[in-house]
């Protein structure tokens, strides 16, 4: 069995909170894209966690964790993380966290690059969280990349160390003009972090066939959601990663397998994190309320994040970009305190409206068309079975179903594990 959890907004929807909930009935949780850009946000009897790199389950004692070659690694950043959830006595070993031999390094010098190019960039920058992942990824095409199974062999590292390094600084000292990278201080960053990080490292490809073959339950968990993917989201403002469903199992190293469920996480309301076209976008008092409400501050980064009501434009193709064939309707409680709840039903350009989400670079020429509803004005966060809901809530829910065709399973009225409806 073979299920996926992805975004069907631009991120931040409560993916890690879900899959926290989900991954009880799953053996094996993957990671297979993305690197420690983003951040989930797990809240359970044990305290709350901060994810960057490592998948949900690390925080479930029977769950195997996998980091798929989809990924990209700062193994500096993945050993402190480990270090954390260490501390507050999670426990991670080889046999609850494995870590394929094909996913590339995120290295000192991605992040350089990252920081250059965005300060160049100034008042045009993308947004980037600096933290390597688009150089990573963009080297990985151009097969620069150095991949964890290469930590191995020292030999052989080092002659493509030198030769990787020489080419990254045409461009860190030569484009940029940039202290340039030594080799040694390079060798030394993946023998440091290396070392604590082999352990892990194996063909998860191989392993994760064999335990599918068994029937085994595995989550594929996504980090960002439709509309960051590298294809099919608000591009150039996307993540440097596939991060749709579909991509999962090539990410996770097992194309030969098929999905057998898409669980799209969808929020209440909408959120956007750094640049880029957000059409519905709440600006002023109106959206620091939201804001407020929702704690919508970057669990990576601490940025205060973009907000806005429901997009039913957005989240219907998100739906169908994830394949998504069950909804789960997060943080419906956050909107609780309104007196009047805004959905945007449709972009309107030059008077024609449509519902179809446009080509990114001409969604600045679109306005969101409004319909508004009556809020609840009650708390609901203590609602465990549908009926509880108030009258208002469910009419908010199956509106948004119908609009964007989602088959809502879940909503989710508060951060703790137990805090939500199946419906
Ligand atoms: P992710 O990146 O999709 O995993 O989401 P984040 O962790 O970045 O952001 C979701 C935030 O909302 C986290 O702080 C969660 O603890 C919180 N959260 C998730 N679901 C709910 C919910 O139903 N209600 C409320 N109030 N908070 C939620
Ligand atoms: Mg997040």
């Amino acid at each position: 069995m073979l299920t996926a959890i992805s975004g069907i907004n631009w991120g931040d929807e409560g993916k890690g909170r879900m899959v926290d909930l989900l991954s009880s009935d799953y053996d094996i949780v993957v990671r297979y894209q993305g690197g420690n850009n983003a951040g989930h946000t797990v809240i359970n009897e044990r305290g709350k966690f901060i994810l960057n790199l490592l998948p949900s389950g690390i925080l479930r004692e029977e769950v195997i964790n996998v980091m798929g070659n989809g990924m990209v690694i700062d193994i500096k950043h993945l050993v402190e993380e480990m270090g954390r959830l260490k501390d507050a006595g999670i426990k991670i070993s080889p046999a609850n966290l494995k870590i394929s031999d094909k996913a590339a390094i995120c290295m000192p010098y991605h992040i350089m690059r990252d920081c250059l190019e965005e300060a160049r960039l100034s008042d045009k920058k993308f947004g980037s969280t600096r933290r390597g992942i688009a150089p990573s990824y963009g080297d990985k095409y151009m097969k620069k990349s150095i991949r964890l199974g290469e930590l191995f062999d020292e030999k052989l590292l080092k002659e493509r160390l030198t030769d990787i390094v020489e080419w990254e600084n045409l461009m860190v000292a030569g484009v940029y003009g940039a202290e340039p990278v030594t080799v040694n201080a390079m060798a030394e960053h993946l023998k440091k972090y290396g070392d604590m990080i082999k352990p892990f490292v194996c063909d998860v490809s191989l392993y994760l066939d064999e335990q599918a073959k068994q029937g085994k339950k595995i989550l594929f968990e996504a980090q960002l959601g439709a509309l960051r993917d590298i294809d099919f989201g608000i591009y150039p403002f996307t993540s440097s990663s596939n991060s749709i469903a579909a991509y999962a199992p090539i990410g996770a190293g097992i194309p030969n397998h098929k999905l057998d469920l898409s669980i799209g996480i969808m929020k209440a309301y909408s959120t956007c994190v750094g640049e880029g076209p957000f059409t519905a976008e709440y600006f002023g008092e109106k959206a620091e309320k939201l804001r407020q409400a929702g704690g919508e501050y970057g669990a990576a980064t601490g940025r205060p994040r973009r907000v806005g009501p429901f997009d039913v434009v957005a989240s219907k193709y998100g739906i169908r970009m994830q394949g998504a064939d069950e909804i789960a309707l997060t943080k419906l409680d956050v909107l609780s305190d309104m007196d009047e709840i805004e959905v945007c039903v449709a972009y309107e350009k030059d008077g024609k409206q449509t519902t179809d989400f446009p080509f990114p670079q001409g969604l600045d020429a679109y306005k969101p068309v409004m319909k508004t509803f009556k809020g609840w004005k009650k708390d609901i966060s203590g609602c465990r079975k549908k009926e509880e809901l108030p009258k208002e809530a469910l009419e908010y829910i199956d509106f948004i179903a119908k609009a964007t065709e989602a088959n809502i399973k879940y909503v989710s009225v508060g951060a703790e594990r137990e805090a939500y409806i199946v419906f």
